[in-house]
């Protein structure tokens, strides 16, 4: 079973798909087109670079192996978050403190663009701006204060700080210690979010066919710079092309793409949502109603969506499969969180692929001039997908200097080769997650 159909499987259950109504699936592609632009892949990077080109001017066209946001994009922890996966430490020692500060910039820009989107594309997706990074352990907690101290004297970013009574009135639960909460972020329904941006791609005249998987991409004509998507029955060409197909077209996809394969892992993370709880519950373990993330390496995520259910995520697993005796497994991390929670009943369990790169930094640049890819946002894609595809935009339209801000990060394969590389991490993981029990 290739991985575009066991990720299908894993968000069979997906709570977001039970709070939408989908319009009827686009047909898929069966003519030959011509385009300006065409974008592989209708998660958010591809449907943010699909809005962009188009607001320029340029007939773009998008071609999404299931139906848009089926993926990761619309069945994620929902948490729209400033800075990156890899933290800042990896751009300070790569660059230096300026670019560091730059990357952090478009990270907060970032999120400042999804406000900007759910406002002017009128998408009703729940928005809450409340994030709390919580620690679970004294050497934890001196982690997070020194990552507060650090954020404050070399990035002007003041972050208020909970422990003991103020802990308790952010989020009542017996296993933090201390909590950080970041001024910029929160948590979106992110499935009506990606089908928000669908809508508006659409109403400016971008071509989504779903169920048009792409199974090649080549230059058709020797001495033209033009691309060629090929699906089973049509093919676009165009002038530009933008890879957006994070890990399912990575690992499986056209030739091209297979380039970009070695740089980025699939690993699997997972949600259960509860049944709704009453309101009185969720205002005295919650009295923040923020997103929390802990702060270890593998780590929890969880969340009140709007119709008070508990969103709970967290766990990873280096198999492509759904681990066995999952929600039970997660109920329980759950409970440990929140022990109120214990009668609480699990409607969904749910999962996906996180396109994890070697150094946890987003893995964007070009694989020729007039084509572009975009992946490896290591779990962090909610709102810096959106500004990718933005700075896809601007640098086919002149303006290169963001783009290639993120783009100068060098990004390795991950050592062992398709057969190695798997054990590796999961030790490489083992080692971090031992560190944290310890
Ligand atoms: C369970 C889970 C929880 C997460 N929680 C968070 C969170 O709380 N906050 C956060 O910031 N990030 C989170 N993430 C990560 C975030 O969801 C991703 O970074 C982001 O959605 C990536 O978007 P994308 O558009 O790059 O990829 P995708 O959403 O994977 O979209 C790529 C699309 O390309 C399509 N495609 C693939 N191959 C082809 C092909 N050959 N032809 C045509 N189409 C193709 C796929 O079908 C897919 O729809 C989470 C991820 C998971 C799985």
């Amino acid at each position: 079973m290739g991985l575009l159909e066991k990720n299908r499987l894993l968000g069979a259950d997906n709570y977001y798909e039970t709070t939408v109504a989908r319009e009827p699936a686009s047909a898929p592609l069966q003519d030959n087109l011509h385009a300006d632009a065409l974008v592989i892949g209708g998660g958010l990077a591809g449907l943010s670079a699909a809005i962009e080109l188009a607001q320029r001017g340029m007939q773009v066209v998008v071609l999404e192996a299931q139906r848009v946001c089926e993926g990761p994009s619309g069945r994620n922890g929902g948490q729209v978050i400033a800075g990156l996966a890899c933290g800042q430490s990896v751009y300070e020692q790569q660059f230096g403190m300026d670019t560091a500060r730059a990357v952090w910039d478009v990270s907060v820009q970032a999120v400042e663009l999804v406000k900007q989107r759910i406002a002017q594309f009128d998408i009703d997706c729940d928005p809450v701006w409340s994030y709390l990074t919580a620690a679970d352990s004294p050497r934890k907690q001196r982690a997070l204060a020194d990552d507060v101290a650090h954020m404050r004297k070399h990035y002007g970013v003041d972050m208020p700080w909970y422990t003991g009574h103020s802990l308790k009135q952010q989020i009542n639960s017996p296993r933090f210690l201390a909590a950080a909460a970041d001024p910029y972020s929160g948590h979106i329904n992110p499935l009506r979010y990606g089908l928000g941006l669908a809508r508006a791609a659409r109403q400016l005249g971008v071509r989504i066919h779903e169920h048009s998987p792409v199974t090649g991409l080549t230059q058709p004509l020797s001495g033209s710079a033009q691309w060629q998507a090929q699906t089973a029955q049509g093919s676009v060409t165009a002038a530009w092309g933008v890879i957006a197909g994070n890990c399912a077209l990575a690992w499986e996809g056209p030739r091209v793409a297979r380039r970009l394969h070695s740089r980025i892992m699939p690993v699997g993370t997972y949600i259960i949502a509860t049944e709704p709880v009453p309101e009185a519950l969720c205002e005295q373990l919650l009295p923040s109603n923020a997103a929390v993330c802990d702060n270890n390496f593998i780590l929890d995520y969880f969340r009140f969506a709007r119709d008070r259910r508990m969103l709970f995520g967290g766990r990873v697993s280096y198999t492509t499969g759904m681990p066995r005796g999952l929600p039970e497994l997660m109920r329980q991390r759950m409970v440990q969180t929140f022990p109120a929670l214990r009668d609480a009943g699990i409607a969904h369990c749910w999962g996906g692929f996180v396109d994890i790169s070697m150094n946890r930094a987003p893995d964007i640049g070009r694989l020729a001039p007039n084509l572009f890819y975009l992946q490896g946002f290591s779990g962090h894609g909610l709102a810096l997908t959106g500004m990718a595809g933005q700075l896809v935009a601007e640098a086919l339209h002149g303006t290169a200097s963001r783009f290639d801000l993120l783009a100068q990060m060098p990004h390795r394969a991950f050592p062992g080769g398709a057969g190695l590389r798997m054990p590796l991490l999961v030790m490489g993981s083992l080692y971090h997650r031992l560190r944290d029990i310890l």
